[in-house]
């Protein structure tokens, strides 16, 4: 397997024909509408399909597109084994060890993480300049946790903890990213200090159900799910009604999503035409 450095990354020889994202389930994704609208907007005749792949298949669905050229985007639960089948992977997806956005280059399958410079956008967003000194609790220890240790290693002065329900996790995960990460059994300890709190599991996703209790959260922070849902999740809902500044994760996916397009394509998409698709 060979590691790109982002600035030898380059776009496929011959432009995809087909785009699709991989997950189980994918049903509740939003980026078939605005990827599809961003593809529409920019005048290309290539449709983007969401299909629902059982674990045990992925490998031999990602050889058919090794075949046939088809390039895409990974969601929960297939990004590491995405990024286990890859021939080349860039240095980020390496740091990360999952792989979001895929596609053939001179029959190789290439792996890159548009979900970091995602969570970073968005950060930006909802923080301001404040982000780059964010202290950041992380609840989850999976690929989308390990994302944003790798955002937040790039920002000049933030830190990262990880409180997750499997503390051995937490603090794995945590230790691959040294210069930031640490982990936290005692949430309260870690939340007492937190000016950005992230969902980065997929709790409320399918109910109401809060990743963590609002009121253990302290009042000046902000609150970031990385779970969206058509009107937004439960959690920010009523983090907003208390007074918390928080955003759910609809502007990290937009953000995400057009960093793929970029990568697949090497135009901009057309990320006003992808918000109003999805609003
Ligand atoms: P993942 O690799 O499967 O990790 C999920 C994490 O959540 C694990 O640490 C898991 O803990 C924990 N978890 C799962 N169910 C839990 C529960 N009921 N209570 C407490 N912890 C629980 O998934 P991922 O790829 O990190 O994705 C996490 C979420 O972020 C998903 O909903 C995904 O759709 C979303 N996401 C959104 C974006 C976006 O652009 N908005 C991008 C990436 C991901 P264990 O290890 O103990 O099972």
């Amino acid at each position: 397997m060979t590691v790109f450095r982002a600035d030898a990354v380059r776009t496929p020889a011959v432009s995809p024909r087909r785009l699709v994202l991989v997950g189980h389930p994918v049903a509740h994704s939003l980026s078939p509408i605005f990827q599809n609208a961003a593809l529409e907007a920019a005048g290309l005749s290539v449709s983007y399909e969401a299909i629902d792949v059982e674990p045990s298949s992925v490998k031999s669905i990602l050889e058919s597109f090794k075949e046939s050229g088809v390039a895409g985007n990974v969601t929960i639960p297939h990004k590491v084994a995405v990024h286990n089948a890859c021939d080349d992977l860039t240095e980020l997806a390496a740091r990360v060890r999952a792989v979001n956005t895929f596609w053939v280059d001179s029959g190789r399958l290439v792996g890159d993480n548009t979900d970091v410079a995602g969570f970073t956008a968005a950060a930006a967003a909802l923080l301001q300049n404040d982000f780059r000194s964010a202290r950041v609790v992380i609840l989850g220890a999976g690929g989308a946790a390990a994302a944003i240790l790798a955002a937040v290693t790039d920002w000049p002065a933030a830190t990262a903890t990880v409180a997750s329900r499997d503390f051995d996790r937490a603090l794995a995960l945590a230790r691959r990213f040294p210069d930031v990460g640490r982990a936290e059994m005692d949430m309260g300890r870690a939340l007492s200090a937190a000016t950005l709190v992230v969902n980065a599991t997929p709790i409320g996703q399918y109910d109401n159900a809060h990743p963590i209790d609002l009121e253990k959260v302290a009042p000046a922070a902000a609150v970031m799910d990385l779970v969206y849902r058509r009107g937004g999740t439960a959690w920010v809902k009523s983090a907003r009604e208390k007074g918390f500044r928080a955003a759910d994760g609809l502007e990290m996916l937009i953000e995400q999503g057009a960093l793929s397009f970029n990568r697949w394509f090497g135009i901009q998409p057309d990320r006003e035409v992808m918000r109003r698709s999805v609003s």
